[in-house]
């Protein structure tokens, strides 16, 4: 079963990617993770993407769809993918559309995390006033002016991937301000409805069907 969640940066996509990844033995697949590894690492890519992700804008499709196009080949994907933060852009929809097809392994369900922008500031605002108070480090695109850029990124780049996907029959929004264990289980009641409870709203009319 591969998967994407969706949704603006802060939302809960990661936290909720890797309870599915352990519920149901997906592997997650965050491009903002691997970007950020690449960084660490001091690779060329790493050190190209750095200065664009330091900002908040979009690294280049073709980086991102190669990452993607590479990692999903590996034995660990071999069960199925949650996609996190990817894709973010139509184009990157379209590409992990050519790739799924021609492995025969269409998206199950694309599921959206809707949340209210100020809150998400907020959210921000108190992990910051938290990690410092620990001496934990911050991220360096973690302050609320980069964050502020990130959601405009995510309304004019991203957001065009749900009609993308509405019209495809694919989508399913849960609200992503309740508990974590409340949006846990929302999306896990979408996705047991998927695999057959026919008195359920099927999260995907997709080609897996
Ligand atoms: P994230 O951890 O998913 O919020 O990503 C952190 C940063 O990495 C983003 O602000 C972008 O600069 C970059 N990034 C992550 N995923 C993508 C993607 N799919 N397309 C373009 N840039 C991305």
């Amino acid at each position: 079963m591969n998967l994407i969640i969706l949704g603006p940066p802060g939302a809960g996509k990661g936290t909720q990617a890797k309870k599915l990844e352990e519920k149901h033995g997906l592997k997650q697949l965050s491009t903002g993770e691997m970007l950020r590894a690449e960084v660490a690492a001091g690779t060329e890519l790493g050190q190209k993407a750095k200065e664009t992700m330091d900002r908040g804008d979009l690294v280049s499709d073709n980086i991102i769809i190669e990452m993607i196009a590479h990692c999903i080949e590996q034995p660990d994907c071999a069960n199925g993918v949650i996609f996190d933060g990817f894709p973010r852009t139509v184009a990157q929809a379209e590409a992990l559309d050519d790739m799924l097809l021609e492995k025969g392994k269409p998206l199950a369900a694309v599921i959206e995390l809707t949340v209210d922008e100020e809150e998400l500031v907020n959210r921000l605002n108190t992990r910051i006033r938290d990690m410092t108070e620990a001496g934990q480090a911050v991220r360096s695109d973690d302050n609320e002016e980069i964050l502020r850029n990130r959601l405009q990124v995510y309304r004019d780049l991203t957001a065009p991937i749900v009609p993308y996907y509405k019209t495809k029959g694919m989508l399913s929004a849960v609200n992503g301000m309740q508990s974590i264990e409340d949006v846990e289980a929302a999306i896990n009641a979408l996705l047991d409805c998927d695999n057959g409870d026919r008195g359920c709203q099927s999260v995907s009319g997709g080609p897996s069907q």
